[in-house]
């Protein structure tokens, strides 16, 4: 068996940033809450809790004047308000990149702009993009769901793990309809690049593995997208979940994963097939 594993594959720059400062937030102070799940990565979070950070899904559950990691998805203007109300001290790991759509939402919002969000709509980073004009973004997963009115002037942004294609087709769509349009791609090149490289790869193989947890919103894009090449498609958290049988007659396996999946669990499923692999290794890259 052939295996290639996509050189994107595993913890984007955002990731790994928050990933590694809650650890070392972690060591230096003790303990540390962190606003949601840091990542959507069971293994993870688990290890960040066994380290001292606990994790919150509500501001009410975070004791005054604690230590409060944002994850990289950013959060609204509403959270950091509450927590400074709470006279809590940020440790901000908002990605840099949804940091930019939060300053161009606020500014566009400011000027009298509707803002247009599409996205995920209960997914954290759209809810907090949102919360950077009073919660009132339109948010469409479906160009169907847009209503426009021809006297307003739109602001369109987009989550940055938004599948690349579908987002172009929006844009279209938008264009025929919006007078005052202003349309800023702000799906980031990590993904872009992963979901590339993603398609170009199950286009020469005869079996995909995306490695990545079911509730992370990049991880499902690279199944859905891979599955439209190559329908021996398979979607895991861990190598666990992979049988003997799965490694049969594959000649050409292709391996890549989410932003939020650790190097550690790729190399389980390498070692994995290649364990597993009846006819021997041929090449790796
Ligand atoms: Fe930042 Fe992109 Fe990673 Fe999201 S996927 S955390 S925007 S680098």
């Amino acid at each position: 068996m052939k295996i290639i594993v996509a050189e994107s594959s595993g913890f984007c720059v955002g990731v790994k940033r928050a990933v590694e400062t809650a650890e070392n937030a972690a060591i230096a102070l003790g303990k540390v809450y962190c606003y949601g799940k840091i990542i959507h990565n069971a293994t993870v979070v688990s290890m960040l809790e066994k380290k001292g950070i606990v994790f919150k899904d509500s501001i009410d559950d975070i004791p005054p004047d604690s230590h409060v990691i944002i994850r990289s998805h950013g959060v609204g203007k509403d959270v950091l308000d509450a927590l400074s109300a709470k006279k809590c001290t940020v440790i901000d790991c908002t990605c840099v990149f949804v940091k930019k759509i939060h300053d161009i939402v606020a500014d566009y919002y400011s000027k009298g702009y509707e803002i247009i969000i599409i996205g995920s709509p209960h997914h954290a980073e759209v809810v907090g993009i949102n919360g950077w004009c009073d919660g009132k973004a339109q948010i469409i997963e479906d160009a169907s769901q847009l209503v426009l009115n021809a006297d307003k002037s739109y602001c369109v942004v987009v989550q940055t793990t938004f599948d690349v294609q579908r987002f172009q087709q929006f844009v279209d769509f938008i264009k025929k309809k919006a007078k005052i349009l202003v349309i800023h791609n702000t799906i980031c090149y990590t993904t872009q690049h992963r979901q590339s490289e993603a398609l170009e790869l199950a286009g020469v193989c005869d079996a995909m593995i995306i490695i990545g947890d079911r509730q992370s919103n990049n991880s499902l894009k690279l199944y859905e997208l891979c599955r439209t090449v190559c329908v021996n498609t398979r979607l895991i958290s861990t190598a666990d979940e992979l049988t003997a049988d799965d490694a049969e007659n594959i000649e050409t396996l292709g391996i890549t994963a989410g932003a939020s999946t650790p190097k550690e669990l790729i190399e389980e499923v390498i070692k994995f097939y290649e364990c597993n692999d009846r006819q021997g290794p041929q090449q790796q890259s």
